[in-house]
């Protein structure tokens, strides 16, 4: 039996604790939501839980299509157990139709469906607010060797045809999502974090309703009725 011993770190959504094996960490899902970086910030009850299962099931997906992520298995409602990697200080971003920080930065309009899925990267840091960054910058600041970029990059969009294609079969448009990488002892590269509706963007195909955490960033009604729909569907 795994134990759950000290708290090793706390972000805005989640605690990390380390477990009485030292390869693997356990997520708690807090149900704090943030937007703006921080700016906006509050409880809704039973986020946590939503966000783990959909995590779990995602992470569950990708695992069975052969995508390498930390994801072991769903130990509770708010807890994950997952292989302990080494973060690349770096968050890639697949969108395929345009939204959020792309119509606000260049020239696209919301809802406008992109030609071919866009991967972007941004560097994750708190203090600059997250910057778009290209891979340069990654080389230059020694944020990830050459190979794990290009790796980060196909893998990214492998998650994308994988998550799209689900989403589509049970009505949902996959907009736009956020992922994370780190690095296991062996020196591969995995899919780490979480995929949740807070990091993604997820509409109705039919009907256009916004089912993620824009509902919380705008305004646009009771964020777990869209993270409830969300799950439902992929169930
Ligand atoms: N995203 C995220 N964490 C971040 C920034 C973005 O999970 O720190 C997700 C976001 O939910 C969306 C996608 O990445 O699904 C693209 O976000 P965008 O660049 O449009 O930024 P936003 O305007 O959402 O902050």
């Amino acid at each position: 039996m795994i134990r759950k011993l000290d708290k090793l770190y706390e972000g805005k959504a989640k605690v990390v604790y380390k477990t009485s094996d030292p390869d693997k960490l356990i997520l708690h899902f807090k149900d704090k939501v943030t937007a703006f970086d921080g700016l906006k910030e509050e409880e809704r009850k039973g986020k946590g839980i939503l966000n783990n299962l959909i995590s779990s099931l995602l992470f569950e997906i990708l695992e069975s299509k052969g995508i390498k992520t930390h994801y072991i298995r769903r130990l509770s409602d708010r807890e994950m157990l997952v292989w302990k990697a080494e973060r690349f200080l770096v968050e890639v971003v697949v969108r395929n139709v345009a939204a959020g920080s792309l119509v606000k930065r260049l020239d696209f309009k919301e809802g406008e469906f992109l030609k071919t899925p866009l991967v972007e990267f941004f560097y994750k840091s708190d203090k600059l607010k997250d910057p778009l960054i290209c891979r340069s910058h990654i080389k230059l600041m020694n944020l990830a060797p050459e190979e794990a970029i290009s790796f980060m990059e196909e893998t990214a969009l492998k998650v994308n045809s994988v998550l799209k294609d689900i989403l589509k079969e049970r009505n949902l448009l996959l907009v736009d999502f956020k992922l994370e990488f780190g690095k296991l002892p062996n020196n591969s590269v995995i899919v780490i974090d979480e995929i949740s509706p807070d990091s993604m963007r997820i509409w109705d195909k039919k009907t256009g309703e916004k089912l993620d955490k824009d509902r919380f960033r705008y305004n646009l009604g009771d964020l777990l009725e869209g993270y409830r729909k969300i799950l439902e569907r992929i169930s």
